[in-house]
């Protein structure tokens, strides 16, 4: 059995090798030139993925970043700039020495997140979207979310109390989106006055009506979850059988029910779903009635995907119709998570070894076969499974590495040949596989730069520091055109607050 290391020699040890710096530039103290070279480097190098020439030099002015103070400075400029600019400042750090100097990062195009609300006012004017802050508790994100006036879904206590420690917004726009809830959770929402909140079993009723019986209470039933990669109603939902059993409870118990919710499920593929539960909840609202309620709040949930978004609303549009003709006096919320930040973040990994699997076959003929499926060269960078990267294990994402830098340089020619990869993250557990198989440049190595996009969902939130490996940083841009729009709003807001 032979165990072959088939990777050639030359390859740098520190993540940048000097003699290769003809990019990267040395000195950065001075904004034009560095604004200049940005540009250069955008025009030179038609050849890679992220390039456009339409993209402006990133440009920041110092007194926007007061807007808040106690967050992380809020930049210009298209957010593939700032991809380059964290690598080139990465390259100086570790000139420098500086420890952890190839940290992998985020950059958050907040005017991404402006744009999805954009398209959700446009297909969904009659929803009131409450942010699911738990698929990225992202500090500016919940601030420009606030601006733009929606309201948030909370699920816990910290939730609540990360939310409402932002000055400027209310308890009444939060609804507790967690149909079962420690009883200190539902005592503790009562004391800071978020009243809106979801059950759907008997139990929650005693104890709501014991800790906070002011509260409005909104039913969360069961829908069909089969087209959504997370399914939520193996825990979550009301069967409509039992529906007329707990608001007969819920009537004895003296409380308010206001209205009805569902989740069709994290990740829906298919919008037909949506139609289905609009019509479970139109039973709902019926027995509401004969148990003497008049619900006046629908909730249609999460699960709004940004690819087939404008099929997905049209359709519950649609079933709004049908099903709700005259809605007058009843209010359509909904709690979409993943579709407002998806998009908006990319993430940075820098490759911080590579080796070749071992090679174990001793016959030729069946070698070159596998080689011409099996990964060839194994890479290894700083972000995995346990990081950002756990939305492979939770929510069963597939991720799509690019190449960020080759080589020192942010030129990778069209030319390259590729060959077949994975790519691992940085922990000693072997789950911890970001990509069994990916297709990239035969000349990556070690301290290359790999790119990935659609990161926003379900990554930084559950990341953790497993093995020592910190979260990644984030850093924040109001976009290609300046962000007029994002800037003003979070200004106008925190002038409020
Ligand atoms: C997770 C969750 C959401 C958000 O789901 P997305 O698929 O990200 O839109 C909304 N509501 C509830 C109750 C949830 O648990």
């Amino acid at each position: 059995m032979s165990q072959v290391e088939v990777l050639p020699a030359s390859c740098p040890i520190d993540f940048v090798s000097p003699t290769s710096n003809n990019f990267f530039p040395r000195s950065y103290g001075d904004q034009h030139a560095w604004a200049a070279h940005i540009n250069e480097l955008i025009s030179s190098s038609p050849s890679t993925r992220i390039l456009d020439s339409s993209l402006p030099a990133a440009d920041n002015r110092d007194e926007d970043d007061a807007i808040f103070p106690d967050l992380p400075p809020l930049k210009r400029g298209h957010p593939a700039v700032h991809l380059r600019e964290g690598i080139m400042n990465a390259a100086r750090a570790a000139e420098a020495h500086k420890e952890d100097a190839e940290q992998a990062f985020f950059v958050a195009d907040l005017s991404q997140v402006y744009r999805q609300h954009e398209k959700w006012l446009r297909c969904l004017p009659g929803v009131e979207p409450f942010y699911a802050v738990k698929c990225n508790p992202d500090p500016y994100v919940i601030r420009l979310l606030a601006a733009l006036g929606t309201g948030f879904d909370c699920a816990s206590n910290g939730e609540i109390s990360q939310v409402l420690a932002i000055d400027g917004i209310d308890a009444s726009r939060i609804i507790f989106a967690n149909p079962c809830k420690a009883t200190s959770f539902v005592r503790g929402a009562a004391r800071v006055g978020v009243d809106m909140m979801t059950f759907d079993n008997a139990d929650e009723l005693h104890k709501i009506a014991r800790v906070h019986p002011r509260a409005k209470l909104v039913l969360r039933i069961l829908t069909d979850d089969s087209k959504a990669l997370c399914r939520l109603g193996l825990k979550f939902g009301a069967p409509l059988a039992t529906v007329p059993g707990l608001l007969a409870k819920a009537r004895e118990l003296k409380l308010d029910v206001i209205g009805v919710s569902f989740h069709v499920g994290s990740g829906c593929y298919d919008s037909s779903a949506f139609a289905d539960a609009v019509m479970r909840a139109r039973s709902t609202f019926n027995m509401g009635a004969e148990a003497g309620y008049t619900f006046n709040l629908l909730d249609v949930g999460g699960g709004f995907e940004d690819g087939n978004f404008e099929e997905t609303a049209s359709v519950l549009s649609d079933a709004l119709d049908r099903y709700f003709p005259d809605r007058n006096g009843i209010r359509v919320i909904a709690e979409p998570g993943r579709f407002y930040v998806s998009k908006a973040f990319s993430l940075a990994t820098n490759i911080i070894a590579r080796r070749a699997p071992m090679d174990d076959t001793e016959d030729a003929v069946s070698r070159a076969e596998i080689d011409a499926e099996q990964p060839r060269v194994m890479y290894y960078i700083n972000d995995g499974v346990y990081g950002a990267f756990n939305c492979i294990l939770f929510d069963h994402q597939t991720v799509h590495p690019y190449v960020l830098s080759l080589n020192g340089s942010f030129h990778v020619p069209s030319s390259e040949p590729l060959h077949v990869s994975s790519v691992w993250g940085p922990t000693c557990d072997s789950i911890d596989c970001v990509c069994p198989v990916a297709k990239l440049p035969s000349s990556l190595r070690v301290g290359d730069w790999l790119g990935f996009d659609n990161m926003g969902a379900y990554t930084v939130c559950a990341a953790s520091q497993f093995n020592g490996f910190e979260v990644s940083k984030v850093v924040y841009t109001t976009g290609n055109a300046g962000g007029h729009e994002v800037r003003d709003a979070l200004k106008a807001f925190a002038a409020e607050g």
